[in-house]
């Protein structure tokens, strides 16, 4: 009996070295499951960053606007007022085309380079100069797009105005000359439950009569 008892044990004693083994092994794979979706994740992160924004002026690019515009125009339908009619979010969303007057002549007269940087010192300025929740994109060759979420029309207008004086104001050189580049911008608001596409629309044409009306300005509309 009793060497059937120790035989029992022993049989016992090494099944368990046998599942505790077994469990290691698979706590090991879990673990090193977990790593690879990490490193799996943070490549995806990485990539969908690198798919949003643009590299010339690493500003983001016309998807991450559309993106934007949808949870921007979300926000909007959504800080609605209430049954009492008590409004309790800013429903102000603006949206500013703007694009670099006379372009095409930087390109012809000092090269596709030089055009380059140009578009690089222009998006680096519209970045240093809007707020935090402004959302700037590159829509296309020389064209931003600007998003300006609870903002006044009149306090937008008066911030695109500055964005448009400080392109005007950068000191660019070609050739050792000096040389001023304008843009011109149209700026438009949304209007009740208006999707984006129709606001856009707005803005171009605005756009369009401050360069008809001379550039180098904003309209409104
Ligand atoms: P307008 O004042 O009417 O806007 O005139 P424009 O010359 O700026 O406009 P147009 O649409 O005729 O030309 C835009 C030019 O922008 C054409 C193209 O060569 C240039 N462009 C677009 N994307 C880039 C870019 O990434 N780099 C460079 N260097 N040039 C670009
Ligand atoms: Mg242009
Ligand atoms: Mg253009």
């Amino acid at each position: 009996l009793l060497a059937s008892m120790d035989e029992h044990q022993r049989e016992q004693a090494e099944h368990e070295q046998e599942v505790s083994g077994r469990l290691q092994a698979l706590m090991e794979r879990v673990n090193s499951m977990e790593q690879d979706a990490k490193a799996f994740h943070s490549h995806l992160e990485d990539q969908r960053q690198k798919a949003l924004t643009d590299p010339l002026p690493g500003l983001p690019n016309r998807a991450a606007l559309s993106e934007r515009l949808e949870q921007e125009v979300a926000r909007r339908h959504r800080a609605g007022g209430d049954a009492e009619g008590f409004d309790y979010m800013d429903r102000n969303l603006l949206l500013a085309v703007l694009d670099i007057d006379h372009f095409k002549r930087i390109n012809d007269d000092f090269g596709h380079l030089a055009g380059d940087k140009v578009l690089k010192i222009i998006a680096g300025e519209l970045r240093k100069r809007s707020r935090q929740a402004d959302f700037i994109a590159r829509c296309g060759g020389e064209e931003f797009v600007v998003l300006l979420p609870a903002t006044s029309l009149e306090a937008g207008r008066q911030l695109l105005e500055r964005l448009r004086a400080a392109i005007a104001a950068c000191p660019f050189h070609f050739k050792g000359e000096p040389l001023s580049i304008t843009c011109s911008a149209g700026i438009t608001a949304f209007e009740g439950n208006e999707a984006g596409e129709a606001v856009f629309e707005r803005a171009d044409q605005a756009l369009y009569r401050a360069k008809r009306a001379g550039r180098d300005r904003l309209e409104v509309a």
